[in-house]
């Protein structure tokens, strides 16, 4: 479901015309080479494209407006080959709006010890243009990556790779659209926020309808359209029955297959890619969505539980960052500890809604009742989650300014099997500890909800943080209490406004 536009990132190389026109034919050549060589490696998600060596102020302009009016281009990468004036980029950095990458490479890998002479340092000189290019951005505080290595290194390509996904990130954030069928669960806070706000920011749109326009749709699908899902359903999982008649589970299945066509038909046809429910908000609907937003997010939608539309946009924002990924991202929630001494973890869960695509192993239908609400018995797929490490993300409104809190966290191998449990769920251990992941979390202000991954890095999420302008926190194997604490402190007078 998730469909993105075929993005490219540019290859900007920067130089000047001092050096005459043998020297810009070399310069070109090796950026050639460079992005050919880049392209075949397999490992960058998106395809780079050259562009012409810009050698003054009216083409490195002419080059930023284009990548800004192309709706391909995902981003720029620079870098500066020889020495570049960088007064000539102000004015083309200035008007430049996408992700920017300094790419702080150069053609050979090695000094050529035995041959090595003047020309071919005044060649080879990015040491020495990309630090004047890496002062300008500086100096404009604008924010950019800065990659070093050679390019032929496969960490350094790693590193460009995961770099596209997050840029592509911030150009798709920009249009995220979720569907509001709940309002915030009644008396809580921390899944509040501003929505206007996070429109300037993220450019996300957030609207709301009844959930009777879309209890209309589900009561409208074809009985042979919820048939054919019903048994796509029992194609693709186990059934578990708990002892229940056999016909009188399926009813209670049917009714998710009825919901999820509707969901899909209403959210396609209103152009969402996120949908936020409530289980206090159910009128129309038999049963609280469960199976049906699981499978929905295991095709790229975003999700967000009692009113969440903050991690709705999240997990839709992770799903696109990761796809094509094969380990999952899911909403998700703290649940209840494990305080065993040397095996400390978190269980992680919902009241129905994981997403599948973390599932170690093939899901399962259960059909249980709700503890909260008051609805018919619902039906949800039950799993564990793959081991891995992950990140998990909780961005919150601290009224005057959002916050992205990050979490490095270790899934484990469920090895118990907890029989009496009927929801998918995932145990995992924060870095750098229980105690301390989970007090610097609380110190920041955390939900209990979160947008997980174990396909996507801090480094990434971090990045697109900062690209939003917003404050990020990480709570990773570096953690301190006593640092977080002074963070925390210095960021109440670095993101005063
Ligand atoms: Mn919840």
């Amino acid at each position: 479901m998730i469909k993105t536009n075929k993005y490219q990132f540019w290859f900007a190389t920067g130089s000047q015309d001092l050096y005459g026109e043998e020297t810009l034919l070399q310069v070109a050549e090796h950026s050639r080479v460079i992005v050919a060589e880049l392209n075949k490696s397999g490992i960058l998600p998106f395809e780079v494209v050259l562009k012409p060596t810009l050698i003054d102020s009216a083409s490195i302009r002419r080059c930023f407006n284009d990548a800004n009016a192309d709706d391909l281009c995902a981003g720029v990468i620079t870098w500066m080959h020889t020495f570049s004036p960088a007064k000539m980029w102000i004015l083309g950095l200035q008007e430049y709006r996408k992700p920017l990458l300094h790419l702080h490479t150069q053609f050979n890998r090695d000094i050529p010890y035995d041959t090595i002479d003047m020309d071919f340092m005044n060649l080879n000189q990015s040491a020495h243009g990309d630090r004047e290019f890496g002062h300008i951005v500086s100096r404009m505080g604008i924010e950019r990556k800065v990659i070093v290595g050679h390019w032929g290194d496969k960490k350094v390509q790693e590193r460009i790779g995961s770099w596209m996904r997050t840029a592509v990130g911030v150009m798709e954030s920009s249009h995220i659209r979720v569907l509001r069928v709940g309002d915030n669960m009644r008396d809580v806070a921390v899944t509040e926020g501003d929505k206007v706000e996070a429109e300037v920011k993220f450019g996300w749109e957030i609207d709301a309808y009844n959930i009777t326009d879309v209890a209309e749709y589900v009561q409208a699908v074809p009985k042979g359209e919820v048939d054919a899902l019903l048994q796509e359903y029992y194609d693709t999982y186990d059934l578990i029955l708990d002892g229940r008649d056999p016909e009188e589970f399926k009813a209670h299945v049917r009714e998710q297959a009825a919901i999820e066509a509707g969901f899909r038909k209403f959210v396609e046809e209103h152009d969402y890619h996120a949908v936020v429910t409530s289980f206090q908000m159910l009128s129309g609907l038999k049963q609280l969505p469960g199976l049906a937003m699981q499978r929905m997010m295991a095709d790229g939608y975003g999700f967000g539980a009692e009113g969440d539309w903050k991690t709705a946009a999240m997990v839709r924002l992770m799903k696109i960052m990761s796809a094509g990924g094969t380990n999952g991202t899911s909403f998700m929630e703290d649940y209840t500890y494990h305080f065993e001494p040397g095996r400390e973890a978190i269980l992680q869960s919902h009241m129905l809604e994981v997403c599948p695509s973390i599932a170690d192993g093939k899901p399962a239908i259960r059909v249980m009742p709700l503890s909260m609400g008051n609805r018919e018995d619902p039906a949800r797929l039950v799993f564990t989650t793959k081991p891995g490490r992950g990140v998990a993300c909780s961005l919150v409104d601290l009224g005057t300014r959002f916050r992205l809190l990050i979490n490095d966290v270790e899934t484990l191998k469920q090895e118990r099997a907890m029989p009496n449990l009927p929801v998918a769920s995932a145990l995992w251990r924060p870095e750098p500890d229980l105690a301390t992941g989970a007090e610097a979390w609380i110190l920041a202000g955390g939900a209990h909800h979160t947008a997980f991954s174990l396909d996507l890095s801090a480094e990434q999420m971090g990045d697109w943080g900062a690209m939003m302008g917003i404050e990020c926190v990480f709570i990773d194997k570096d953690t301190t209490i006593r640092n977080f604490k002074n963070e925390l402190r210095w960021n109440e007078a670095a993101f005063r406004r």
